[in-house]
């Protein structure tokens, strides 16, 4: 069984848009407990690796399938996290010779806020979460790679959707039927990323 009942929605994303290709790497941010990694792990098969990142603990995967994933706990928002990301991801920093990202193939966040209960600061901090995710994405994300980012929906979300049509051959906005009736959550989309990061000053 899966670990949480979220893993639903990404397989149902999956079938639906092919987010997943076997043998992919997979970062996934707001990983705990760790529902959409075991579906991940599926799909990627015994070439892929999955990465999970959550500022929770992610209870250890101890059985076969289960060495495709790797957990690391940490902020997303923090810059400390970004780095370790990028070292489980086997991505340059940067620096050392003038090569960025390119590590990674798909880039999913069911990054959500603790909930207050006033909708506009909760899906403000939903967006800013989703923006995060995505701002990890455009770094890390080979060109084609796949973005997927939960965020509660809003006015302002446009903007977002907006700003990700300019980075992906296309992109989508999808509620995937594993998701509650009350909820007023929903996924934004990007495929095909454009361009691979090129390091300044080459
Ligand atoms: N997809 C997961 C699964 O299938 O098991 C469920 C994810 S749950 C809906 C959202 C997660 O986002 C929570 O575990 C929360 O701790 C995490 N989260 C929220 N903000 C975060 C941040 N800034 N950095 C890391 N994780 C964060």
């Amino acid at each position: 069984g899966y670990r949480a009942r979220s893993a639903y929605k990404l397989q149902q994303l999956d079938d639906l848009e092919g987010l997943i290709d076997r043998g992919d790497t997979v970062l996934d941010l707001g990983a705990a407990p760790g529902g959409w990694l075991q579906v991940a792990a599926e799909r990627v098969g015994p070439e892929g690796t999955v990465i999970g990142v959550d500022f929770q603990r992610i209870d250890g995967f101890d059985d076969e399938i289960d060495d495709r994933i790797e957990t690391l706990r940490g902020d997303v928002t923090e810059t400390k996290t970004l780095d370790r990301i990028r070292r489980a991801a086997g991505a340059s920093d940067g620096e050392s010779n003038g090569e960025r990202g390119g590590a990674v193939d798909v880039v999913l966040s069911d990054m959500a806020p603790n909930v207050t209960g006033e909708y506009s600061l909760d899906q403000a901090r939903s967006l800013h979460l989703a923006r995060t995710a995505s701002e990890v994405a455009l770094e890390l994300l080979e060109t084609g790679g796949t973005f997927a980012a939960k965020v509660f929906e809003g006015p302002d979300v446009d903007d977002f959707r907006a700003d990700l049509e300019d980075e992906f051959q296309y992109v989508r906005a999808t509620v995937p039927n594993a998701t509650r009736d009350e909820s007023s959550e929903l996924y934004l989309l990007g495929i095909g990323r454009l361009t691979a990061p090129v390091a300044a000053g080459d």
